[in-house]
């Protein structure tokens, strides 16, 4: 049986009331748009739209029990990923660019409040142990809302907020006791890398102080379910980039010496050239996978960086032909669900 402090903290803060006013002083963060350390100054509720072009209705391109994400969030009944639309970056590598960066694909195909919290309750019904929102921070205060109304309805998984980290210090505060996992990247630690490769001037800066905001929520330690699921913690991922665009031990060092060396860290093998990195001559630092040695060094600088028993580390023979989703069928955008099954 889960005890009470281990219950998700969205469904105490529902109880108290605090989740409306969360809502409020989200919504305000819209209009103009802030949500993101972009600061488009759009009027998003007006119709306006800012560079994630995405209006104030929640937008969602897929959902379903997912098995391909760490062990300790994909458990054995899978997590519940809810795939937004659009985004906030313009990775010109993204895995999900069907979904992240076609927004006509997604012009009418705005959701209520009931729809997204039917969802939630959906991903539930089918036995997932959390609910996991990818790529979030541009619809927060839509998502919000429709948690409310799930919980309204009975919802009360734990929820996960899997994120490019180009969040807003002011937003993960309005999420502290709603998130009860963390799950975050950290893409890059040079500017110059962030600029090129995701179209933002101060990628490592944004993205530092939002994942110390994280850390100072919920800390190093994990809480985990009599299942091995996470219940409430920071798991930070970091995707090994050809030609070191990434700088793993830098941002492994900054994690180890700014946060803690306990940080939970998940170390992917899986970057394949894909969207505008798979065109010829456009992009050539990042037209091919990562090599051996490159991986060997990012798995030397885990080993120095890091303490504690929260690490995965991918495959690195399998990751690239292992993660590779097709959202044009979005009940099922991972063909080989099974192959994720823990074994
Ligand atoms: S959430 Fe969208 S509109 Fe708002 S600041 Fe970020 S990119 Fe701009």
């Amino acid at each position: 049986m889960t005890r009470r402090a281990d219950r998700p903290g969205s469904l105490r803060l529902h109880r108290e009331g605090v989740l409306t006013r969360r809502i409020e002083a989200l919504e305000t963060l819209l209009d103009p748009c802030a949500l993101c350390p972009r600061a488009c100054r759009a009027l998003r509720r007006s119709g306006d739209l800012g560079t994630c072009a995405t209006g104030p209705l929640p937008v969602v391109a897929s959902w379903t029990p997912h098995f391909g994400e760490e062990p300790v969030i994909s458990g054995r009944r899978g997590s519940g990923t809810v795939f937004l639309a659009n985004c906030n970056l313009r990775c010109v590598f993204c895995q999900n660019h069907d979904i992240s960066q076609k927004p006509r694909t997604f012009r009418d195909s705005a959701m209520t409040d009931e729809d997204l919290a039917a969802i939630h309750l959906e991903l539930q019904d089918r036995g997932c142990h959390n609910v996991n929102w990818v790529s979030p921070t541009h619809q927060v205060p839509a998502l919000v809302r429709g948690l409310d109304l799930a919980i309204r309805r009975g919802f009360g998984l734990p929820l996960v907020y899997n994120t490019n980290a180009y969040d807003s210090v002011e937003v993960l505060r309005l999420l502290d006791g709603v998130v009860d996992v963390y799950l975050p990247d950290l893409k890059y630690a040079d500017p110059a890398a962030g600029r090129e490769c995701s179209r933002v001037p101060d990628y490592p800066d944004r993205a530092r102080e939002a994942i110390r905001e994280m850390f100072l929520q919920v800390g190093d330690r994990w809480t985990l379910s009599p299942d091995g699921t996470l219940l409430r913690g920071l798991l930070v991922r970091i995707l090994v980039l050809p030609n070191d665009l990434a700088g793993v031990e830098e941002s492994l060092r900054w994690i180890a010496e700014e946060l803690s060396p306990r940080v939970g860290i998940s170390l992917m093998a899986q970057y394949y050239p894909t969207h505008h990195a798979a065109q010829p001559g456009r992009y050539p630092l990042l037209q091919r996978p990562i090599s051996a040695g490159e991986w060997d060094r990012a798995l030397e600088a885990l080993e120095r960086w890091t303490a504690g028993d929260h690490r995965y580390i991918q495959d690195f023979r399998e990751a690239p032909g292992y993660y590779r989703p097709d959202f044009s069928d979005s009940e099922k955008p991972f063909p080989d669900l099974d192959d994720f099954l823990p074994r």
